[in-house]
Parts: C-alpha cells; structure tokens; sequence
C-alpha cells in the first residue's frame, strides 16, 4: 500500500482531489480483495495469540501512521480475520453477507457524514422513502404510518414496546414520561417462549421486569398457542394486572416458526392490546409467495420490527421500527430542547425529525446502504433472494430426511433448518445425543470447512443452520450433512 503524500504528522490536513481518490481507491481494492477472497479460505479461523495481542496491546501511535501503514495493518491483522459471513458455507445465527451495492453506499454515506437526527438535507427524504419501501413489503403502508431505521431488530422491538408502554399509560389517563410507572398498575406483556431474547430486554429497560412478559407454550411446530394467550390475559386481567402488548414471531430466531398472526391481531383488536410483530427474520419474506398468506398479517400490527441487515443482507447495522401510527411514537418520544427547535417545513426544519420518535439524536445515514440494496435489487431482485434463501432451507430439509442418521428436530418455514445426527438404534431421548451434537457443532466451527451453530428446542441440543448467503449451493448443504455424519460418527458411531 502506499502512503498519500503528506498525510501524517500532527493533525489532519485537507487532502487534494487526487489524494482523496487514491486513499478511497486503496480501500476500494482492499474491500474487492477480501469479497473476491473468501471463497477460497476457511469459513472461519480462531484468532490465534499472537494475533489478539497485535490487536489489543496496539499502543496510540504519538504521532499519526500513514494511511499505508493503516492500511498494511488492516490487511495484515483486520481483513485476515473475519467473523465469517461472507463464506458461502456459514449458516450460523442470522448474519447475511453484505450485498456490494450497500457496501459502496455506506461508503457515499460516510463521506457525506450528516446527522439524520432531522433537517431539510437529501438523506432524510431517502429515509422516509427506503422506510416507505419497507412499509409497502409489510402490507402496512398508509396515511399515518411511520417508519426509523434503527440500529437492528433488538432497538426496533425496544423503540415498539416503548411506543406500547406510552401508549397503554396514556388510555389509562397516566403521563408516563411526567410520572414514570409509579401511577401504573403492574403491565403485562405476552409472547411465545420462542421470542427473541431482545423482547426481555427491552421489558427490562422499560422498567417492567422481564417477568412482566408472559412466556407462552408453543405447539410441535413451535407456534404460540392462541388459547393459551387467551387464559393468560383473563388470568392476570383477574389478579389487577394490566396487559398491554402481545409480541407475535413472524419467524422466530430458532426455527424461524410463524405465530398465527391473524389470530393473534384480531385477539390484540378484541381485547385492546398493541401488537408488535417481531418480523427480524421473517418480514421480508412477504416477497415469498410460499409464505406470504401467513405473512399478510402483519398488516394489522401496531408496529413490526423488521431487520433489513438480516435477510435483505444490507450491510450491519440496519433495522427498522415500523409503526401503523407515526403519532405514537412520537408522543412517546419527542423531546425538543430549545437549540433544536425548527419550524417543521418552514427553512431548514423539513419533515417532523426522525429524531422525534426515537432515542437518538445525531443518527447514521442508514438509509443509503437501504436504499441502495433495495433498489439495486428491486421488488423482484428482493423477492429472488428470500426465495433463495427459503429454498436452500428446505432443500437442506430434504437432505435431512433422505438421511438414515439424521433427523429433522423442526418443521421448515423460513430459511432455517433445525436436526440433529441420530444413527440409526439409538433412542431420541438417549442424553448422549446431546452432547454428541454439542460436539459436531464444536468441531465443524473449528474445522472451518462449514460453520453452523445450535440451539435447545424443547430441552433437547439441535444442529441450526440458516441459508442466507445468495452464494449458497446445494453441494454447499450436501458438505454440510457430509460433515455432520462424518463427525457424528465418529462421536458415538
Ligand atoms: C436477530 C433477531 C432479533 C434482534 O435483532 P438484532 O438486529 O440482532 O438486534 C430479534 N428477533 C429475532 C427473531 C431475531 O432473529
């Protein structure tokens, strides 16, 4: 890498033109480099000592390093080690590769740099339309509705659950953010026993207590179980409590289940409850006509967390709050000190603040690397990937099932595959298995060659593995059941 004339030394100096280019044209080529590179390495390598310590015990530099040095040491000791997503063999958790077109976006966007908090710039208009964008996919577009962009799926299903909490206070005649929860009874909340950990957190930080949140059964497909709701509302109606939200799965992040939204919207309009949909892995989806009916329901949502950095593969971070009434949320929210008070359309005020209906004030330019990836792929180029995506899930369902020591631990519904390895005369409920898998996963990590990881479903160990790479093939899946057996048997024959 070369260095740009005269950019070290004390403090930062203007650059010209020409060396602007040739620092942004040596990332370009270290950004091509490492996309092109992957393939060809291991899904993933542990950091070795040596490696850690050339990162951590790194002294700050007493006068500035070039930017060639920087960029040596990034591509010896950053690029060389990657958490492992852009590899066509890693289905591990729900972490996509970046489509290059948001890449190249969020470059523009940091060299534009603004605060999204709010103004009369091009960036909050490419909010309000890649959010719209979003809007439309979920079903929920319309007068009044709202959309922020967030820094993933936990921050949007927070942002919703504020909105809930703000609004379930305000219908019992409480000002919540003059009196905090002092004035209220004790709020209940209910999900599935499949929600997603940032559910009880965000009840933990709405001061709530996570043991506000009603964990309901679910079926054998992992779905909520609609009667099951409805005594838990009755019951803690009966003891003074006062429910106000049900969070339904529109995929939940261990086998991608779908709750029945539809009955779970028209139980929220019946008894008066917000409905926040956690859509995090699922919301996209509505561009697959295979899931799609199940999906329509989302519509009817208060507000929907959805996580464009998740299936979209828009580059992290990227998640939206979407809300059926914009007003919501800005009443839970907005707080506008003198120094920021504008006059909304008047000079250089524009919209109503983004930074009105959320927790945070200066705010990223997310919306180019949205709205670049959504469209450069357009409705169709959106709907191919989920689809792909969907597909490579129950095409690795079917490798399962033609296997004698394998064993499907979850029905397909999105892109995730849940099984374990269980040869053949041994019983499923033999604890050995556990441990057996526990093991597979360990190994193939380390390996290298595949990197998937697990999780619990009904108290037992299973294989998860989730297809989100648009670069996976079927020989990709066949080297991940090959490894599994080969591992398997190995563990306990
Ligand atoms: C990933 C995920 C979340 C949290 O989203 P982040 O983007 O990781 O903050 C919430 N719910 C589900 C179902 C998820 O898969």
């Amino acid at each position: 890498m070369t260095d740009i004339a005269g950019d070290s030394g004390p403090g930062p100096r203007p650059l010209s033109h020409e060396d602007l280019e040739k620092l942004f044209q040596q990332a370009a080529h270290l950004a091509a480099g490492h996309m092109n590179g992957l393939a060809d390495r291991p899904v993933f390598q542990q950091m070795s000592p040596d490696e850690r310590a050339a990162i951590l015990d790194a002294p700050l530099p007493a006068s500035g390093l070039p930017t060639g040095d920087i960029f040596a040491f990034a591509e010896r000791h950053i690029l060389s080690r990657p958490f492992g997503n852009g590899h066509s063999r890693f289905m591990a958790w729900a972490n996509s590769p970046p489509q290059p077109v948001g890449v190249a976006a969020d470059m523009l966007a940091s060299a534009m740099n603004p605060s999204c908090a709010g103004g009369d710039h091009a960036a909050i208009y490419l909010e309000h339309t890649a959010t719209r964008w979003l809007l439309e996919l979920t079903g929920m577009d319309g007068s009044g509705t709202f959309g922020l962009l967030t820094s993933g799926g936990s921050m949007a299903t927070l942002t919703g659950l504020a909105a809930a909490r703000h609004a379930a206070a305000r219908r019992d005649g409480v000002d919540i953010r003059r009196d905090g929860l002092y004035a209220t009874q004790r709020y209940t909340a209910y999900a599935s026993d499949q929600a997603h950990s940032s559910v009880e957190k965000a009840l933990e930080l709405l001061g709530l207590g996570h043991r506000s949140l009603r964990k309901l059964p679910v079926d054998r497909d992992f779905r909520i179980d609609p009667a099951a709701l409805e005594s838990a509302v009755a019951a803690d109606r009966a003891e003074g409590c006062r429910p106000f939200c049900v969070i339904g799965n529109a995929g939940t992040v261990n086998t991608g289940a779908i709750d029945d939204l539809d009955a779970l919207a028209t139980f929220c309009e019946d008894e008066d409850l917000w409905f926040h949909v956690d859509g995090a892995i699922g919301a996209a989806s509505a561009l697959d006509p295979r899931v799609s009916p199940q999906l329509s329901h989302m519509a009817r949502a208060d507000s929907v967390a959805f996580d464009p950095h998740k299936c979209l593969g828009v580059p992290v971070e990227c998640g939206a709050i979407l809300v059926r009434d914009g007003e919501q949320l800005r009443d839970a929210f907005s707080l506008v000190p003198p120094y920021l008070r504008t006059t909304p359309g008047v000079g250089i005020g524009g919209p109503p603040w983004f930074s009105e209906y959320g927790f945070q004030q200066t705010r990223g330019f997310r919306a180019f690397k949205l709205w670049a990836t959504l469209a450069h792929l357009g409705r169709d180029g959106a709907g191919a990937l989920v689809q792909h995506q969907n597909s490579l899930a129950r095409e690795l369902a079917s490798l399962i099932d033609e296997h004698p020591a394998l064993e499907p631990m979850a029905p397909v519904e999105l892109s995730i595959a849940c099984f374990r390895y269980r040869p053949d005369g041994v019983a499923a409920r033999d604890l050995a298995l556990d441990a057996c898998n526990r093991a597979i996963v360990d190994r193939l990590q380390s390996e290298g060659r595949v990197f998937v990881t697990g999780t619990e479903l009904h108290g037992r160990f299973a294989i998860r593995a989730a297809t989100l790479h648009p670069g996976t093939t079927g020989s990709d899946l066949q080297v991940l059941v090959d490894e599994v057996t080969r591992v398997g048997a190995e563990q306990i024959g």
